[in-house]
């Protein structure tokens, strides 16, 4: 059967016009086909509002199914948007948490990197700590002299 004679069917079968046999088949084509139930369900509203107050109540199942579908489809729709934010917000948190650390980085104070690096550029970039500290520690005013001579000389091999 198909949806065109199916539907003829449903208009029928409310005037009660149906065989046994046709109700039969009717009945199957609406098993496997949605299209063809809702249109039924469309025609029992339509024509329960149009016949008897008694008769037209829909059924109290179908405004709860009613409800239950749009509330379904709201909740699905309120979570593909959260979804959508999520996955236009996440992206963007990361990214504004990166800049910060980037800036954090750059710009934060490195105070003892900047005075050692001051240190060895007044005594000499190549001194190792050990002597560098030696010559700060040095109490006697010629020997640090030459010892900064031989620094910045570049000699290591100044005996100690
Ligand atoms: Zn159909």
């Amino acid at each position: 059967m198909n949806c065109r004679r199916a539907e003829r069917r449903l208009l029928r079968r409310h005037d009660e016009r149906l065989s046994p046999a046709e109700e039969a088949r009717l009945g199957l084509h609406l098993r496997s086909c949605p299209k063809c139930r809702e249109a039924e369900s469309e025609y029992r509203l339509l024509f329960g509002a149009l016949s008897s107050p008694q008769d037209s109540r829909p059924e109290p199942m179908f405004w709860q199914r009613l409800e239950a579908a749009i509330a379904e489809s709201e909740r699905e729709n309120g979570w593909a948007s959260v979804r959508r934010w999520c996955r236009r917000a996440v992206p963007a948190a990361l990214a504004v948490t990166a800049a910060l650390l980037a800036v954090l980085l750059l710009f934060s104070p490195a105070p003892r990197t900047e005075l050692s690096s001051s240190e060895s550029l007044l005594l000499s970039n190549d001194n190792p700590l050990e002597e560098t500290r030696t010559l700060l520690e040095e109490k006697r005013v010629e020997d640090r002299n030459m010892m900064l001579i031989f620094a910045s000389s570049g000699d290591s091999t100044w005996p100690r």
